[in-house]
């Protein structure tokens, strides 16, 4: 069993990561008003295109830029969230496949790990 000391550890380095990620996303995105577990660029979603197309394509290619970026933080933001979520209802720890315990080193690696070694590399 994981010792509540490491649970503890592990959920201050979760709530920090969540922090810093949430500050990243208000950075670039803004919430999705009819999802707000999701998160759009916030360029472009309401200061719209212009005449000029230059400008216009400028626009489009940081808006692109910026949903890739959105994408791979709100992938790394969801992981925390559900780690977290995990520390509160007591399953922390445990292989979402197996249902074993995931290792110790693993857990020092990634504190948002949601399988053991095992089943690192399956899809879930
Ligand atoms: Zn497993």
């Amino acid at each position: 069993m994981i010792s509540n000391d490491t649970i503890q550890k592990y959920k201050k380095i979760l709530e920090e990561e969540r922090t810093v990620l949430e500050t990243e996303l208000q950075k670039i995105g803004v919430r999705n008003p009819s999802n707000p577990s999701d998160w759009v660029a916030a360029k472009g979603s309401d200061e719209a295109f212009g005449a000029d197309r230059n400008d216009n394509a400028d626009i489009f290619e940081e808006m692109q830029d910026a949903n890739a970026t959105i994408s791979k933080l709100e992938v790394r933001f969801d992981e925390v969230n559900r780690a977290l979520g995990k520390i509160e209802e007591g399953t922390y720890g445990i292989c979402e496949i197996s249902g074993s315990e995931i290792e110790a080193d693993r857990l020092e690696a990634n504190p948002a790990a949601r399988t053991c070694k095992a089943h690192m590399h399956q899809s879930l």
